[in-house]
């Protein structure tokens, strides 16, 4: 590893990510044995998955409901990520279109209803919903907080909801120029919600099938090497794995998100940046950056690292490219001088689900009893709740308010074939980086910028 970056002497790369490490890599538990009937099979046990057993049997407590996992609870994306339980929708309000002031307010309901569940099924995730910053660096990144603010007003979103925020109000990070606050977001310890979820489930009488891959997704059945799963329902919750079923390599695209750790650091430290509380802290840069305060006072501090691999290819694991790690660590100690005396503990990466057009989708056909949820493109920890109860009200086939939201059914085109798929995506991500060297200097965003988004559609 890079001699630039402290590593603590214990320092872990990948092994699925830090927020296991206090409880151990779960061991997976039994697989399917033989073929089975349920009336419905839930490929993925993350978040998704796992919502959506919890909601169905809630609801219908006769449901045989069956979670197929290919590794174990929590494996993926759900048990890697910032902790972000966050208010904020995936993609531009726009492209939801009339429904969309409805879905955000669901959004943000969708934050409290997850503490809830949490505190009536004793899930101990560290959740505080401490709000969350965003800080603005560059001239350019504080116009474009302002503007983010007046096309928030344009959608319904209230003063009470985002407003700006004097930069050394919650966070002190260095070279601030602007900062937005918002209350509609919590701090999570990602795997102990997932793990304190697939436990909920099981107790609800949910078998959880681990190290049980699903080769094929059919109307009536969810085939494994081990048995196939016969139900009225099969939801494919596989959300940045999607690609690797057959078929499917182009709906959504397999983003990485990398991370790291610092070791605990001192109250000292924690007085002189004012981060008093569990607030999560983000940036305007287009190569964004987001982190959190954990419950034993590291920073975990994540950011893109290398975004897509050559024709969706996935990392499972979670071990991450030295250059990101310098990076990341770069950043951290560029927003925080202060920190510059820790070392890092762990870095690992997950992967998450992009659809062509940014935006969430979620959608049962009843003809066919198939059905999904994802594309969340990062905002996928308060939004898979909302999926799981979108899921129960569509499988029960009533209408809802919940079935009536914008992003119900939404048909998305696929991503290109390769390579203009990772030409698109790499493209995007170079200018990107290039724009916000750029915009050191400069008051708007760069043209770059622009036009990254305009090939990429985000
Ligand atoms: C590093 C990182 C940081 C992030 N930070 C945030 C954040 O702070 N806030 C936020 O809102 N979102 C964040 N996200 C996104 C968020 O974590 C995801 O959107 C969310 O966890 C998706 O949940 P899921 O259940 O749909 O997918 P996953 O959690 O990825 O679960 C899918 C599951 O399906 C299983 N699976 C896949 N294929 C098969 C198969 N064929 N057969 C059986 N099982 C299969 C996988 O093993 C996995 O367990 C982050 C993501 C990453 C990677």
């Amino acid at each position: 590893m890079n001699a630039r970056v402290p590593l603590s002497s214990g320092f872990v790369n990948g092994d699925v990510s830090f927020w296991y490490r206090s409880s151990g890599v779960p061991e997976p538990g039994p697989r399917l044995d033989g073929d089975l009937q349920a009336d419905v099979a839930i490929v993925g046990a993350g978040y998704t998955g796992l919502w959506t057993a919890y909601y169905l049997k809630k609801a219908r407590p006769s449901l045989r409901v069956v979670l197929l996992e290919q590794e174990f609870a929590g494996f993926g994306a759900s048990g890697r990520n910032g902790g972000w339980l966050t208010g904020d929708l995936a993609g531009s309000h726009e492209r939801y279109g009339a429904g969309a002031r409805r879905l955000q307010r669901e959004m943000y309901a969708s934050i409290d209803e997850v503490i809830a569940v949490c505190e009536t099924e004793s899930i101990h995730c560290d959740v505080v919903k401490g709000g969350v910053v965003n800080v603005a660096r560059t001239p350019a990144q504080a116009n474009r907080l302002r503007a983010s603010m007046a096309a928030a007003r344009a959608w319904g979103i209230e003063e009470a909801d985002l407003r700006l925020a004097d930069p050394a109000e919650h966070v002190r990070v260095a070279g601030a120029l602007a900062a937005s606050w918002s209350p509609h977001c919590a701090r999570i310890q990602p795997a102990k919600l997932a793990q304190g979820l697939a436990r909920a489930v099981r107790d609800l009488g949910v078998p959880v099938y681990e190290r049980t891959p699903v080769t094929e997704i059919a109307p009536g059945r969810a085939v494994t090497p081990y048995g196939t799963v016969t139900a009225a329902y099969v939801i494919r919750a596989t959300e940045g794995f999607t690609a690797r079923l057959h078929g499917l390599r182009r709906q959504w695209l397999p983003m990485n998100s990398s991370m790291i750790v610092t070791e605990p650091l001192p109250a000292s430290f924690w007085d002189e940046v004012g981060w008093r509380g569990a607030e999560l802290l983000g940036d305007m840069a287009h190569y964004y950056m987001y982190a959190q305060r954990t419950a034993d006072d590291r920073i975990a501090f994540g950011g893109r690292g290398r975004p897509y691999l050559y024709g969706s290819r996935i990392d499972a694991r979670g071990r991450t490219h030295e250059w990101t790690v310098e990076a990341l660590w770069r950043l951290l100690v560029d927003f925080f001088p202060a920190a510059r005396s820790s070392s890092v503990a762990h870095a690992w990466s997950g992967v998450l689900g992009v659809p062509r057009d940014w935006c969430s989708t979620v959608h049962v056909d009843r003809a066919t009893g198939l059905g999904w949820a994802g594309g969340y493109t990062g905002h996928g920890v308060t939004t898979t709740n909302l999926a799981g109860r979108t899921l129960r009200d569509l499988i029960l086939g009533e209408e809802t308010e919940l079935t009536s939201l914008p992003w119900v059914g939404r048909r998305v085109r696929s991503w290109e074939p390769e390579p203009l798929r990772w030409m698109g995506v790499h493209a995007m991500y170079r200018l990107y980086r290039v724009a916000d060297h750029r915009e050191r200097s400069m008051p708007r965003t760069s043209a770059l910028a622009r036009f990254a988004d305009l090939i990429t559609g985000h």
